[in-house]
């Protein structure tokens, strides 16, 4: 099934959680000068613009890029996500909106290696087209053309990913990032990555997955933390309160296997700033955990006590009030309240989230077809960035 369009959903609160994760690991990367290997299994058509039948259609970016757009006071970390969508749109208006195989194309070195993959036959076709534009591009800026830099396939990448497994750099960042349609995604990514561990059990591995009602979505977590990775990071983005209904996309989720060390402090500077900038409501709030594989609670790092040995149990370390993830609405009050940051307060903040003005369009969650899941069926139309022509899009 493959009524999924990214371009619906490009710049929402969960793109910008995901996005500056995401550029936050290539800048890790980065650090050392070995080559590395960046994929993504799920790669959308790389850049999307905003003023699209498609991605106007609902204004996600509305709920995401559009409130950070204008805002001065934007912690460092994440202005660097922000500056690298500032650059695609240098007139200032916001216009495109990077995808990660745009934002790995960025940040990722000469040396490093792109393999992205798409199922989607028009996607593809747009990725691939977007890519050659930015070639084409940098070849007039007198770039050189790096021909085996960045490799875009047709197909699909839960399958893909083992057979680029163990990198030949010996480094890889993964981003696996499907769109849940199906409640088949979130078994296949968990056996992918167990797959991919397995093969090379050094990757970073990120995860983005919508955090909904359904079963399959509320245990995702739990059962990834039982992969056989090291460590794990998990962060969450809560928006507004869900609806009654339960439909709508109200709080996504990164989770990261092998995360770099410099990752967690990132996020406890940001996500009370997203939250304050982001949230609607008394419910948006945010949640970080951690753990490891055999000696459970980060506690040592977390200044709760001395680790202990658990034997290959793994435990949550929460960071951020919580222990374990709940959904939003669900009684936590008092965690809430702890997690909030001092400017989060609803009365005359800055971050003021009930007066915000409708100055970017911002609106009320609907009450449907905002998750990834009951989403309508339609196309993408992004343009690339070389040049005004329609990005290959067409109604289907
Ligand atoms: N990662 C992109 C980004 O952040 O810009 C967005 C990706 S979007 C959420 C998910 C994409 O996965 C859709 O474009 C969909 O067509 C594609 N897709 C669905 N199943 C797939 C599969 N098995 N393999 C590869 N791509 C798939």
């Amino acid at each position: 099934m493959l009524s999924y369009r990214h371009a619906f959903h490009a710049g929402n609160h969960a793109d910008v959680l995901k996005h500056f994760v995401q550029v936050q690991l290539h800048k890790y990367m980065n650090q050392k000068d070995t080559a590395y290997t960046y994929i993504d299994t799920h790669s959308g058509a790389g850049v999307y613009a905003l003023d699209s039948d498609y991605a106007s259609k609902n204004a996600e970016y509305a709920t995401g890029i559009g409130p950070l757009w204008d805002c001065r006071d934007i912690p460092e970390p994440l202005a660097e996500y922000v500056d690298l969508v500032r650059a695609m749109n240098p007139s200032g208006r916001l216009r495109y909106y990077p995808g990660s195989p745009y934002i790995a194309e960025q940040m990722a070195r000469e040396q490093d290696r792109l393999r992205l993959f798409e199922l989607h036959p028009t996607d593809s076709k747009v990725l691939a087209e977007n890519f050659r534009k930015l070639e084409a591009h940098k070849a007039e800026q007198g770039q050189r053309a790096r021909g085996r830099r960045v490799m875009i396939e047709r197909g699909d990448g839960f399958l893909s990913l083992k057979a680029l497994l163990p990198p030949p750099s010996r480094r890889a960042l993964v981003l696996i990032d499907p769109p849940y349609e199906v409640k088949d995604d979130y078994r296949r990514v968990k056996d992918a990555l167990d797959e991919a561990l397995g093969r090379f059990p050094s990757g970073i591995y990120a995860v983005w997955y919508p955090v909904l009602q359904r079963m399959e979505s509320r245990q995702f977590a739990d059962k990834l933390k039982r992969l056989p990775a090291k460590e794990w990071l998990h962060v969450t983005l809560t928006i507004s309160t869900p609806t009654p209904d339960g439909v709508g996309l109200h709080t996504s989720g990164m989770f990261i296997l092998n995360p770099p060390y410099t990752l967690e402090p990132l996020l406890r500077q940001v996500m009370p700033y997203l939250v304050r900038v982001l949230g609607k409501d008394a419910a948006a709030t945010f949640h970080i955990e951690k753990g490891t594989q055999v000696t459970g609670a980060a506690a040592a790092r977390t200044g709760a006590g001395p680790r202990q040995p658990v034997g290959n149990a793994r435990r949550a370390s929460p960071l951020a009030g919580t222990g374990s993830l709940r959904l939003p609405g669900q009684s936590m009050r008092a965690d809430e309240d702890r997690q909030k940051p001092a400017g989060a307060q609803r009365d005359g903040a800055p971050g003021n989230r009930q007066a915000r003005p409708a100055a970017h369009g911002a609106r009320q969650e609907r009450p449907a077809a905002q998750g990834r899941e009951g989403r309508p069926a339609g196309p993408a139309r992004p343009k690339g960035l070389a040049g005004p022509g329609r990005g290959g899009g067409r109604r289907g």
